[in-house]
């Protein structure tokens, strides 16, 4: 509750549009969602919390836009088409120009998936945003971590450790050209979730996940729920940072960036190697590049390969809350 008058006035003013798939949107105690028959809900919820996912300075309308775009980043990963979400909002105080831009940047994106905002809960106290989607996919075709193959092709979407870069920048522990500051800090503020990549693959990947806590960790989650290793070629990794080259920095640290940066919200899949043209079609029709960095082996290990097929020594860890500071 924020006060008997502001609660409802302000869910009314930002959150409430008539839905387009919904049978019962925002207003009563449940929203009502019809299930086609053949297909299944997929369900995800994420957190961003202030402080700790994003600075008190962030530009709003980014805040609303990436608030859904992390959450759509798990549907894109499970190859499910966006439908619905809700949205658990505690404020610290009613702001009309800040929520008016916050919820601007979500309706876009909202409106760029067809995804309607069913519902949620509002309440006073710390700037916390908790979204939870709700996505379609047919029955069985859901891409899951643990499908990988020994011999599959390792492929990741987009573009790696630009995120990461913004965020050390702003913590002063890297330093780049102001030019390639502001295109590394798009990439954290306004990340693209690769919906229609996710889409595409059903049927092609074996497996899949979004890289939200780094390249490396979260293809942990693939090998260790496969049951399966792989070998990864670390300049194809580096191929994919978008502000690798114009940065100026050692190549130690954009290796650090791309292999265990965090915040890239792109896909991670693996594909047996007759599906290469399939995926190289999927790439272009859902105008999302792709990049192949490296092969599943039935070896439980992971190992990373230098330019020449040599092993790098690696102690990258992957972006975990409780760990770093
Ligand atoms: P209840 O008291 O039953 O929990 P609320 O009074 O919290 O219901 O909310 C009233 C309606 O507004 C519900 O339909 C709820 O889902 C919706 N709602 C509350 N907060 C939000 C929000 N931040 N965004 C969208 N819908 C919201
Ligand atoms: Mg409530």
């Amino acid at each position: 509750m924020l006060g008997f008058m502001g609660e409802f006035d302000l869910i009314e003013t930002y959150f409430k549009r008539p839905p387009r798939h919904a049978v019962l949107g925002v207003g009563d105690d449940c929203a009502l969602l019809a299930v086609k028959s053949g297909q299944q809900l997929a369900i995800s919820s994420d957190m961003l919390v202030e402080g700790r996912h994003f600075l008190p300075t962030v530009n709003p309308a980014y805040l609303g836009h990436k608030a859904l775009a992390v959450n759509l980043s798990d549907l894109a990963a499970c190859g499910a088409q966006p439908k619905a979400f809700l949205l658990s909002l505690a404020l610290p105080q009613v702001v009309p120009q800040w929520l008016s831009e916050f919820s601007k940047g979500m309706w876009a994106l909202a409106d760029a998936h067809h995804c309607d905002l069913i519902g949620g809960d509002t309440t006073r106290g710390p700037l916390n945003i908790c979204i939870t989607v709700l996505g379609e996919v047919p029955q069985a075709m859901a891409l899951l971590r643990g499908g990988a193959k020994a011999g599959d092709d390792i492929y990741v979407s987009g573009h790696l450790g630009d995120a990461r870069l913004a965020l050390e920048v702003f913590r002063g522990t890297l330093s780049v050209p102001q030019a390639v500051f502001e295109a590394a800090r798009l990439r954290m503020d306004k990340p693209t979730p690769r919906v229609e990549l996710g889409l595409a693959l059903r049927g092609l990947a074996h497996s899949a996940v979004d890289v939200s806590d780094g390249l490396l960790g979260d293809l942990q989650h693939i090998l260790k729920a496969s049951g399966v290793g792989a070998e990864i070629d670390t300049q194809q990794v580096l191929s994919t940072m978008a502000c690798g080259q114009r940065s100026g920095l050692k190549p130690e640290d954009l290796l650090r960036l791309t292999l265990a940066g965090g915040d890239d919200y792109e896909l991670v899949f693996t594909a047996p190697e007759n599906q290469r043209q399939a995926i190289a079609s999927a790439s272009t029709s859902s105008a999302t590049p792709v990049t192949r960095i490296g092969k599943i082996t039935a070896h439980p290990h992971l190992s990373l390969l230098d330019n020449n097929g040599q092993s790098l020594p690696h102690s990258f860890e992957s972006f975990d809350h409780f760990k770093t500071p």
